[in-house]
């Protein structure tokens, strides 16, 4: 069997099209019935084309992995490196000091900055990045923006299933100089793809990462709108992250629109489902992915998620510098007064990470042993396999999780079927439930545990 099967099979595709881009004709990218995408194999594919597809797969063994493209690309005489946060000149947090800006931005716009002064100085033609989308079935894509302006209007993170092969179409076919925006393994891909391709190396000067827990499904949005008391099918618009003026930055808000023009806004926290931690339709890929900080990207960007910075309504962001031009922008910044930032220390930055950081590290270690334990297909991660030295219910934590992330994305896949999402919720009760009890039982036992060793 050729790899690519493993991969598409085995649960590790994350949908991004990078297969379906080199590999046309022979592979397809389709959205399959939980509300992803996912590579196709042809009956008659070439296998030339798996060949190409698999040297670009960010799941796949054959290419460069995150440290290795990260050697090469970055100058590493020049900064430090840190396990986890990667490579990096500079961390800082902080935001965009544009009140009128910050609140139309996710955290603290740092990602909406930076591509703005990409093309202000002309440093790029276009921005490559996730924008609102007119095609039907979908609510976003990767798409152009030329302007500042533009850059404006795609702003905000878009927990939704998008993908590169139309984009990267369109770069090799027209000259110009690229930005290219994406979460870590689409970033990983977007290297990969430049190791392959002459033409894409020249055009894509900057690559622009977000820090990322996880990739949803669509389903995840269809779940708002059912929320919001709205048919999922007839959703217009979703705002995944609203800020409140007059909550923290972590207690946000997720606006939806359907097709009536009827709005509603949700509070994140009281929305079943919305919880990181249950992994409610994640693609199953993104527990197999060990990159948080978009390691081979030249700035990454996330949420400031400390307790110096969180209980700022207008949200900060964690920022990880890697590219010198990208730091000049970022010191104009500062000595302007455009930005306001703190410096960070390699450990503050990964705190603000801390959830994903055990999850992607010992979590990833439990996996992959299962995995192997039932000698399935496993990609190399820069995590061992690990059966030993993890606390029972941190590995009943760990593998309860796999069980949510399956069964929200079955349980939705047949009540979408049925056309009867109401049984959603009485279907996920208990499961949802058993993960509460497994969290305050983990509490209890390290309270315990403290008061025993004071
Ligand atoms: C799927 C996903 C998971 C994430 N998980 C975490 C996490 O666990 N921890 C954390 O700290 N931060 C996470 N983030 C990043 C965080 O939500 C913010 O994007 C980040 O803080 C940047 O904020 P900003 O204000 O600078 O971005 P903005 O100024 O709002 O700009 C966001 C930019 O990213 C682009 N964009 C939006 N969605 C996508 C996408 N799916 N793929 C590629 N480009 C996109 C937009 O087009 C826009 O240009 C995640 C983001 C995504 C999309």
């Amino acid at each position: 069997m050729h790899d690519l099967n493993e991969i598409i099979d085995g649960g590790y595709c994350i949908g991004c099209g990078a297969c379906a881009f080199v590999g046309k004709g022979s592979i397809d990218l389709i959205e399959d019935e939980y509300r992803q995408y996912q590579g196709r194999i042809q009956p008659e594919a070439k296998d030339m084309d798996l060949d190409a597809a698999l040297a670009v797969c960010p799941f796949s063994n054959e290419g460069p992995n995150e440290d290795e493209i990260s050697q090469r690309v970055f100058d590493y005489e020049s900064g430090s490196y840190a396990e986890v946060v990667g490579y990096h000149k500079a961390l800082y947090a902080g935001h965009v000091s544009d009140t009128g800006l910050r609140k139309k931005v996710t955290s603290g716009g740092i990602l909406t900055y930076t591509l703005s002064e990409l093309l202000k100085r002309d440093l790029v033609d276009a921005v490559v990045h996730v924008k609102k989308s007119d095609k039907s079935g979908t609510l976003f894509e990767y798409g152009f923006s030329r302007t500042p302006e533009e850059v404006v209007q795609g702003a905000k993170s878009r927990y939704y299933p998008i993908e590169i092969s139309e984009v990267m179409d369109f770069i090799k076919n027209n000259e110009g100089r690229y930005a290219f925006v994406g979460i870590p393994c689409f970033i990983k891909t977007v290297r990969r793809l430049c190791g392959q391709d002459e033409i894409l190396a020249e055009r894509i000067h900057f690559f622009v990462g977000l820090v990322c827990g996880h990739l949803k499904s669509k389903a995840y949005a269809d779940l708002m709108a059912w929320r919001a008391g709205f048919n999922p099918d007839e959703m217009k618009a979703i705002d995944f992250r609203h800020k409140f003026e007059d909550r923290n930055a972590d207690d946000y808000g997720i606006c939806v629109e359907d097709l009536h023009g009827n709005k509603k806004e949700l509070v994140a926290r009281e929305t079943p489902g919305t919880n990181w931690g249950l992994g409610f339709f994640k693609y199953e890929a993104c527990d197999y992915c060990d990159d948080i900080f978009a390691e081979t990207a030249d700035i990454a960007v996330g949420d400031a998620w400390l307790k110096d910075y969180t209980n700022d309504s207008l949200g900060n962001s964690v920022v990880v510098v890697r590219n010198e031009t990208i730091q000049s922008i970022i010191d104009d910044g500062m000595k302007s007064g455009t930005l306001a930032f703190d410096e960070l220390t390699a450990e503050e930055a990964l705190m603000s990470q801390g959830g994903g950081f055990r999850h992607r590290r010992t979590g990833l270690g439990d996996r992959l042993y299962l995995k192997q334990k039932r000698t399935a297909w496993v990609p190399k991660k820069r995590v061992d396999a690990v059966d030993s030295g993890i606390p029972l219910l941190r590995k009943l934590i760990y593998r309860y999780r796999i069980y949510l992330r399956e069964r929200s994305a079955v349980v939705w896949k047949d009540c979408r079927r049925a056309g009867n999402y109401s049984t959603f919720d009485r279907r996920m009760k208990w499961p949802t439930r058993g993960y509460s009890l497994l969290l305050k039982v983990g509490g209890i036992v390290r309270r315990l545990k403290q008061r025993v060793e004071k």
